[in-house]
């Protein structure tokens, strides 16, 4: 079980800042900008690479939440969605996971 399960069954605390019935949003707890929050779906997908056709759904609606809260929270004018994929991307919770990145510069391309 990963530590994104443990969150979404309420076993380990996060500040959790969303949640719907497909979806939860909380903050990173080792933010990389000083609005970093991490979106995943209720359901256990492992990585983007493992995302069947039946989630296609799921997926756009990761993205629609994305935008619902970086409103809510003011940032809609500028952030970052990130997606790693797999360990040798930088994935380390494999459980996957936007992360919304806001509140300073961003490089281009990314490193
Ligand atoms: P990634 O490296 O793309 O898999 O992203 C995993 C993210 O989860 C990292 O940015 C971590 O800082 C974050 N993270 C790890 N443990 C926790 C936790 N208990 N609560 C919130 N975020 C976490």
């Amino acid at each position: 079980m990963t530590l994104f399960q443990k969150i979404i069954d309420k076993e380990i605390p996060a500040k959790i800042i969303y949640e719907d019935d497909l979806s939860l949003v909380f903050e990173d707890i080792n933010p990389q900008a000083p609005t970093h929050l991490l979106i995943i779906p209720r359901k256990p997908i492992v990585k983007i690479s493992d995302v069947l056709e039946e989630d296609k759904e799921l997926m756009g609606h990761l993205i629609w939440v994305a935008g619902e809260v970086a409103r809510k929270i003011g940032v809609e004018d500028a952030f970052r969605l990130v997606v790693n994929n797999g360990a040798k991307a930088g994935q380390s919770v494999f459980h996957v996971h936007v992360h919304l990145l806001s509140g300073r510069p961003f490089l281009w391309p990314p490193g």
